[in-house]
Order: C-alpha cells, then structure tokens, then sequence
C-alpha cells in the first residue's frame, strides 16, 4: 500500500494566472504529488484551445522549484466528473482557491456533492493570498479584450499568448462584421 498523498487542483486554466500558481505553489506543501487537472471542456467559450491551456500550464510549471517536501506536480486532462477522475488517480483530496465570499456558494455545494459521491476524497481549500484575491481569468480575459494592462495578473509568456489570442479573436470578429 502506497502512503503517497495525492491531490487534484481542478480548473479550466483559461488562461493560467499568477493567482494559480500561488494555490499551487501552496498546495506542494500539503502532499507528495500534486495533479494539475485541466477541464478539457470548460462549459464556457473559451479564449484559448485546450492544447493550448495544457502548453501554457506545463511551461509555466516547470519553472517552479522541485524540492524535498513538496509535491511533483503533474498536469493532466479532465474529462468527465472530477471525483471519478481523483479516486482513478489515486488522490484522497481536492484542492481549491477561494478568493471572496462570492466563490463560496458555488464551491460549498460542490464540495458537498463530491464529498456525498466519493466520502474518501476531501476538499480542501486554500484562501487567496492578500495579491492574488482579485485576480480570476475569467476578468483577466475581458481586461484583454477592452485594451487594458494584465501583465501583473499572468506570468510574462503567457502574458504574450494572451495578446494574441486577442488578436486573433479580434481579427475573427472583424471579418465576420
Ligand atoms: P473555474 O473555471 O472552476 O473557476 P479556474 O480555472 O478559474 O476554475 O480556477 C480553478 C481554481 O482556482 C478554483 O478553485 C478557483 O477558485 C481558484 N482560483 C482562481 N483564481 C484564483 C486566485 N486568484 N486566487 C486563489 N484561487 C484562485
């Protein structure tokens, strides 16, 4: 029997910020492995491919410090429901960011129906840190879109990536018009 502790931190990544770094970057702490899960369908339209997401996610990842007493992380998909894919992976946890109270219904009913699914898997979450509360991709994204400045929300390359996507998204919708 393994006594390796394994968690999931599920999410759609769309794209990964500075704020998903710092949950992983906290969460190594709490287990030997860490499985980076990335919503292959995310429900929502989003900016980038999954391809893209899963490039994004490894590149920034690998840059992080593989030290004893943290978790080597793994980035993987996800499709279908994610506590069949964390007892399928081995993991007895779940990890989640909450940034305000504005997370917590969502996530409180999640927590609850995984937990009733799969009682062997515990949610555990993690508050944002005091720099990172605000940031969600999803507001990332539309400060993208509208011309502002995101570079302190994302790390630097995938600070390029976005520029292009918009532009790519932009070019899309101008030759639709
Ligand atoms: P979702 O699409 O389910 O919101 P995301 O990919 O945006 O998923 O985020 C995955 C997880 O990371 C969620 O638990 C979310 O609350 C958390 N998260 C996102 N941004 C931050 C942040 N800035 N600080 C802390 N946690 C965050």
């Amino acid at each position: 029997m393994t006594t390796e502790r394994t968690g999931v931190y599920p999410g759609s990544f769309d794209p990964i910020t500075t704020g998903h770094i710092d949950i992983i970057t906290r969460s190594r702490r709490l287990m030997d492995r860490l499985i980076v899960g990335v919503a292959v369908n995310t429900g929502k339209d989003p900016l980038f491919s999954f391809d893209e997401r899963m490039a994004m996610l490894r590149e920034e990842l690998a840059d992080l410090p593989d030290e004893p007493g943290l978790a080597r992380i793994e980035v993987r998909p996800i499709e279908g429901l994610l506590v069949t894919f964390a007892k399928t992976s081995g993991a007895s946890m779940i990890v989640r960011g909450l940034r305000a109270v504005s997370d917590f219904d969502y996530e409180f009913q999640m927590a609850g129906m995984n937990a009733r699914m799969e009682r062997d898997i515990e949610t555990v979450f993690l508050m944002a840190s005091e720099r990172h509360t605000f940031i969600a991709s999803r507001l990332v994204k539309e400060v993208a879109l509208l011309g502002g400045n995101f570079e302190s929300f994302v790390p630097k390359r995938v600070g390029l990536k976005l520029a292009d996507a918009v532009a790519r998204r932009q070019a899309r919708k101008a030759s639709a018009d």
